[in-house]
């Protein structure tokens, strides 16, 4: 890896300050998705390294919550700042360890600057109350306290800026953290933390550990000293670390699996359509839990749409995310390539049409052919499950009430996106989707000012935004009287 900071390149975990390896010397390999070479290692750690980590937050969180939101606010605005700075680094090595483009992995990085900057300022407007009393000789205060110790586990498609929504919020209102990335993807979240301590963020208050997802897991739901769990991932593991919270009742934030609907309606302008689903399905190769996952197309645009979108799909690009022009990178590892090789397969024998692709990419290793799917029908797991690949299904639909009812059958609420022009439709329409996020006439969703989050079976709680300080926040009640 070409890096011209190589000290952004960690390979020790790190708890309270200090860089560390597991108490048993145990390590973890990472390769590069894209030729299946190993990068480096990491610690592969457990229960105890976790419990250690824990206890630093724990002790750490009294100073840190002390701290005034200015000066909280200025450590962390430095720490966006030296994001911004090593963006380039930091993109090689998020391509490196994830397989997405380098200027994909670029703006995954500057999103995630964004969200500490925006939280940095965010975080000197929690403001609380004060209540008109309701009898005389009494005063009414509502005060806004950190929850405290918070963990955070966060998945490997977004293995930077997964983690700057949450330390930005939950820093900048005084909580410390405890961080489990992916193991597929650690490097991107260790560079995050040696630019947290060189912004000056005291020991203990960001904390990241390592290895075996199960008992760190664990540590971290069901140690009392940790207050909430705040966890991107699949909606199976969501539901797992719902259930370990619930035994000493933590605060929880869920940010899971998604299905979105891409609705292009008959009076879309068809090219912009296009671009949007292209942008929304394909982008990191299909495996973003926002991307479009169903393509719904009415009937008097299908043929054009289903023509023009397989052509912007041939154009597509597969490679190397290093290597300049590449738009579509590996899938994350083997598991995922057999599951989209799986369910393109179920779908094709049920009567599903290839447009293109629809087998592995000649590159071979772990490249998919970006491909499009015709005729594709509600029993296909292609359209009920999260593909997590560069595949597209495209359904045929009649009318409005039809797309709706198909869009919202589904246990996730997480994005939806769609395309029309009529007034009238987009209003109904938004208002009907069962999601958590609608965008019109648009492919992409988030940013920092907006809250990210999903219903339904897609999570709950929101990043980013003035919202996204609330999962981090209690409130508390202070009555006087004798006055
Ligand atoms: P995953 O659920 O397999 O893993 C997520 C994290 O949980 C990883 O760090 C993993 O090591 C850890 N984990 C796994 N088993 C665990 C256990 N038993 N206890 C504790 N931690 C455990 O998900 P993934 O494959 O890394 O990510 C893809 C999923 O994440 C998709 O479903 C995607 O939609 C979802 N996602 C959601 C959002 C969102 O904001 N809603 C964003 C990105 C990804």
């Amino acid at each position: 890896m070409n890096l011209t900071d190589t000290a952004l390149f960690r390979q020790q975990a790190y708890i309270n300050g200090q860089w560390v390896g597991a108490d048993t010397g145990g390590t973890l390999a990472v390769d590069n998705p894209a030729t299946g070479v190993l990068i480096g290692t990491v610690p592969n750690m457990g229960a105890a390294e976790t419990r250690r980590a824990i206890e630093a937050a724990g002790a750490a969180f009294p100073l840190w919550a002390a701290k005034t939101a200015k000066e909280r606010s200025i450590i962390l605005t430095r720490w966006a700042e030296l994001i911004v700075q090593n963006v380039d680094d930091l993109a090689v090595l998020m391509t490196s360890e994830q397989g997405k483009p380098l200027a994909e992995a670029r703006g995954e990085i500057l999103s995630g600057a964004a969200y500490i900057q925006w939280f940095a300022e965010e975080g000197r407007r929690v403001y609380g109350d004060v209540i008109p009393q309701p009898r005389g000789g009494q005063r009414l205060l509502v005060v806004k306290q950190p929850v405290g110790v918070c963990g955070a586990i966060t998945p490997w498609n977004f293995p930077s800026s997964m983690i700057a929504r949450k330390a930005g919020a939950a820093l900048a209102v005084g909580c410390t953290l405890v961080v489990k990335p992916s193991d597929l993807t650690p490097f991107s979240a260790l560079a995050l933390a040696e630019l947290a301590e060189r912004a000056g963020l005291p020991a203990g208050v960001l904390n990241i550990v390592i290895g075996d997802a199960a008992p760190i897991g664990d540590e971290l739901s069901f140690n009392p000293i940790v207050k909430k769990i705040t966890f991107t991932g699949s909606t199976a593991v969501g539901k797992l670390l719902l259930s370990k919270a619930a035994q000493t009742v933590k605060k929880v934030s869920m940010e899971l699996g998604g299905n979105a609907p891409f609705i292009v309606f008959d009076d879309a302008d068809l090219d912009a359509a296009v671009a949007g689903a292209i942008l929304s399905k394909f982008r990191n190769a299909g495996q973003t839990c926002v991307c479009a996952n169903r393509v719904f197309v009415q009937e008097g645009i299908y043929e054009a749409f289903a023509a023009k979108f397989t052509a912007a799909t041939q154009g597509l690009k597969v490679g190397n995310g290093l290597d300049t022009g590449t738009t579509t990178g590996p899938l994350i590892d083997d598991r995922a390539l057999a599951k989209v090789e799986r369910m393109v397969a179920e779908a094709t024998e049920k009567g599903a049409r290839v447009l293109t692709g629809g087998t592995k990419h000649a590159l071979g290793g772990r490249f998919y052919t970006p491909t499009v799917l015709a005729d594709v029908t509600g029993e296909m797991s292609v359209v009920r499950d999260e593909i997590f690949g560069p595949v597209a299904p495209l359904v045929r639909f009649k009318d409005e009430a039809d797309v709706i009812r198909l869009a919202n059958d589904t246990d996730y609420g997480l994005a939806a996106y769609f395309y029309a022009r009529d007034l009238g439709r987009v209003w109904r329409v938004a208002e009907a989707l069962e999601y958590g996020m609608v965008a019109v006439n648009e492919g992409a969703i988030a940013t920092e000012v907006a809250p990210f989050g999903g219903i339904k079976q897609s999570g709950m709680g929101r990043e980013g935004s003035k919202y996204g300080v609330d999962d981090y926040i209690q409130l508390k009640f202070v009555t006087f009287g004798g006055i």
